[in-house]
This record gives C-alpha cells, sequence and structure tokens, in this order.
C-alpha cells in the first residue's frame, strides 16, 4: 500500500512539476508557478495501520496543479458515496450522463466562451422539457488542449443528471438528437453541436458504481500534456471560474452532507503524536525516504 501510494504521488507531482516549470516562464504566471511547485515537496506518511497510511503534505490548492486535481477529484468521489450512504434511494432512480460541447475555441477566448456556455446551459435548464425531467443536476466544466490547432481550446460540459422514469416513456421520451436540438438553441447557434447522451443502467450497485466514476472521471487530473504557452493562457482564463455546479435535488442533498469536508485538509503532523511515521522528500525525480 505505502508503495503503490508513493507512486501515485510521484506520477501527480511529476506532472504538476512540469506545469510549475511551464507556468515560472510567463510573469503573469510565475506566482502560481511558484505555488505549483511547493505542492506536496515533503510527504509525511502516518500509520494508524499498516495498509492504510494517512498522507500528511502541504497541498497548493492552485487549480492547474495535477496534484489537486486529483485530490479534488477523489474528494468529488467522496462526497458522492455518502450521498449515496444517506439516501439509498438514488441508486434505484434514473440518470443520465450528458456531455455538451461547442466548436473549439481560440484559448485566449475560452474564459467568453465559458460564460456564454453557462449561460446556454442556464437557459436550457429554463425549457420546459429540461424542468419536466430533470430533478438534480451535477455539472462539471472540463477544457482540453485542442487537438488539430495550436492556441486552441475544447471546452465542454459533463453533466450527471437525475431524471424521472417519464423522461424515457413514449412522447416524452428524449433522444439524443433531441438533446442535441435543445443545446443548439440554448447556444443560438446555426452549426449542430457535438452532443452525447448516456443511460445509466444496471443493478442499485452498478448504478452508484458509475455514477461516483463518471464523478471521478469528469473532475479528473489533466490527463493531455499541453505545451507551455497553453498552460499560461488556461490558467488566466480560468482565473476564479466555478468548474463544478450543483442545482436541484442533488444541489439540496449536497448541502446536507453530514461532514461537508469529508476528505481530510491533513496538514503536516504535530509534534508528539503517537503514530509511526516515514517522511519522503521530493528532488526533482524522485521521493526520498527519510526516516523520523
Ligand atoms: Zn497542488
Amino acid at each position: 500500500m505505502t508503495t503503490k501510494s508513493m507512486e501515485e504521488l510521484e506520477h501527480f507531482k511529476r506532472k504538476s512539476q512540469h506545469t510549475a516549470i511551464a507556468l515560472l516562464k510567463d510573469p503573469h504566471t510565475q506566482k502560481v508557478g511558484q505555488s505549483i511547485l511547493e505542492c506536496a515537496e515533503r510527504v509525511c506518511l502516518t500509520y494508524r495501520d499498516q495498509l492504510n497510511p494517512a498522507v500528511r503534505t502541504y497541498y497548493c490548492h492552485q487549480r492547474q496543479c495535477p496534484n489537486c486535481q486529483e485530490r479534488r477529484s477523489q474528494k468529488i468521489c467522496s462526497e458522492m458515496h455518502q450521498m449515496f450512504d444517506q439516501h439509498p434511494a438514488l441508486a434505484q432512480q434514473q440518470w443520465l450522463y450528458l456531455t455538451l460541447t461547442v466548436r473549439n475555441c481560440a484559448i485566449w477566448n475560452l474564459r467568453e466562451t465559458l460564460l456564454e456556455m453557462t449561460q446556454a446551459y442556464q437557459r436550457m435548464t429554463k425549457r420546459t422539457f429540461f424542468q419536466e425531467n430533470v430533478i438534480g443536476a451535477i455539472r462539471f466544466t472540463e477544457v482540453n488542449a485542442g487537438q488539430s490547432e495550436p492556441n486552441t481550446a475544447h471546452p465542454h460540459f459533463h453533466c450527471l443528471l437525475l431524471v424521472r422514469p417519464s423522461m424515457y416513456s413514449g412522447n416524452n421520451y428524449v433522444s439524443q438528437q433531441r438533446w442535441t436540438e435543445a443545446w443548439q438553441s440554448a447556444l443560438q447557434e446555426p452549426y449542430a453541436p457535438k452532443v452525447h447522451v448516456q443511460r445509466i443502467s444496471g443493478s442499485s450497485e452498478d448504478v452508484r458504481r458509475q455514477v461516483v466514476g463518471l464523478a471521478g472521471y469528469s473532475s479528473k487530473a489533466r490527463a493531455d500534456e499541453p505545451d507551455d504557452q497553453w498552460l499560461v493562457a488556461i490558467t488566466q482564463e480560468l482565473k476564479n471560474l466555478n468548474l463544478m455546479q450543483t442545482s436541484g435535488l442533488l444541489q439540496t442533498m449536497r448541502s446536507q452532507l453530514s461532514d461537508y469536508n469529508v476528505f481530510e485538509d491533513s496538514g503536516w503532523p504535530a509534534h508528539g503524536q503517537p503514530e509511526v511515521s516515514s517522511v519522503f522528500a521530493w528532488d526533482g525525480y524522485t521521493y526520498k525516504n527519510y526516516s523520523m
């Protein structure tokens, strides 16, 4: 377990270092870069039991930090599990996983594009078919680097929708085609945007596993490796934007989680704690073990 945990930490620390070095090259993002560089430099594993060490370290909490993105994604999964624990009926209800895209934009128009997409999404949620069928939603914003042209971005929304069974019956059936038309109309664009809709089905256990998995997938750390200029631009464009929004019944349930900060924000351990600890320090390539 220790080894696996350290391997994972190293994987994300390496990605964070790569991002930090890119951001340090531009005066506009130097401060963010420095902060990411210092993320998880020293890691302390404390063992209450041998199989499940607690990881304690300093986290930078920067949006573009892969270390912190991964941690945020784990926190979201943990919150989703807690929601299912508190409301087991959620696993017997109908869920949809909806992906809404727009045409790729120039990286420097990303902020404006995302604001337009958010307005379009709000418009779509006010439509009768949406109001009648969707009980709750979680919307994640993801931005990848454009594949074909440099300096472009591919912003898209991943939405987990809790829907009424009526959405699948008779005249109310909402097909992928109908979702595409609704999203195009909300966007007020002449082209048909790419939309993908996936119905989540299976046993209660399957539904829960899929919903939690998709929430994790939608908030995961960046897998692509964009160039430095792109990282500098996206850091500025996404500044202070809210990339996750919960609404309806799911918002109510999320706000009622008994311990909202379910994922402990573990700082450096205090002196005199009885647990056995191992300390690791990052040397630029790997974590070196120092006994404590
Ligand atoms: Zn970080």
